[in-house]
Order: C-alpha cells, then sequence, then structure tokens
C-alpha cells in the first residue's frame, strides 16, 4: 500500500535490518528496540490492524507465530522468555497500519504491561 512504511520495508524501498524473510513475511529489527531483542514480523500483504484479518489470512496468521518461535530460538531468548505483541488500534499503541507481531527479549518483562 503506498505510503505505508512496512510495505516499503517489505519491498526493500526502505533499508531495515532483516532477520527473517520468506514468500509470506518478513522480520527485522525494530529500529527504536524496547528490549535487547525487539524483532518486528510483518505479513507482505498489507493488513492494517487484526481487525482488517480475515479468516483466508488464518494460515498467515499462524506463520507469523511459528517465525516468532523460530526467530526466539535463533536469537537466544526462547528459553529464558520472550514476549509477543501485537497492537491493535491507537488505544493499545498501535501506530503503523500495517499488522505486526512485536517479538520482544533478552530482560525481564513485568505483569500487567503498561
Ligand atoms: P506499533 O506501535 O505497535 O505500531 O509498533 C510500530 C513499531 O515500528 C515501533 O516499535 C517502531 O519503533 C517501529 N518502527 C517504525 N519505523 C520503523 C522502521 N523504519 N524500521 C524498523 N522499525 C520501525
Ligand atoms: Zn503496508
Amino acid at each position: 500500500m503506498e505510503g505505508c512504511i512496512f510495505c516499503r520495508i517489505v519491498t526493500k524501498e526502505v533499508q531495515s535490518k532483516i532477520a527473517y524473510e520468506d514468500e509470506d513475511v518478513v522480520a527485522f529489527h525494530d529500529i527504536n528496540p524496547q528490549a535487547p531483542i525487539h524483532v518486528l514480523i510483518v505479513p507482505r500483504k498489507h493488513i492494517p490492524s487484526l481487525n482488517e484479518a480475515s479468516e483466508g489470512e488464518q494460515i498467515l496468521l499462524g506463520k507469523m507465530l511459528l517465525v516468532a518461535q523460530k526467530l526466539a530460538k535463533e536469537l537466544g531468548v526462547a528459553e529464558s522468555g520472550y514476549r509477543l505483541v501485537l497492537n491493535t488500534n491507537r488505544g493499545a499503541g498501535q501506530s503503523i497500519f500495517h499488522i505486526h507481531l512485536h517479538l520482544l527479549g533478552g530482560r525481564l518483562f513485568h505483569w500487567p504491561p503498561g
């Protein structure tokens, strides 16, 4: 989608530090990391938020979780623990309207989240 920064990262018009990519999904390191490990997992397809995802995207959404699992192992946080965050809409802190899963690890996380 024109003007979407994550679409531009997916097509490599905008540079990012890519951690993983395949035909459906791209993962890259967050530009403003909130933990020692902070990777964003995004579908190549522009879906604004989880609210707009449909049944046809069931496999894609599941794949995002499995990519997070794989990256958590590769980046060495699978055992210590990691947090996955999917902010949906502004009240939850979503600022970029191309669905993305945050993978955070490498430090202690508190509950409830802020
Ligand atoms: P959210 O607030 O859930 O929408 O998360 C958006 C995330 O995208 C934030 O953690 C930003 O730091 C991150 N971000 C924004 N622009 C870029 C970029 N060009 N490359 C990598 N991460 C980015
Ligand atoms: Zn997009």
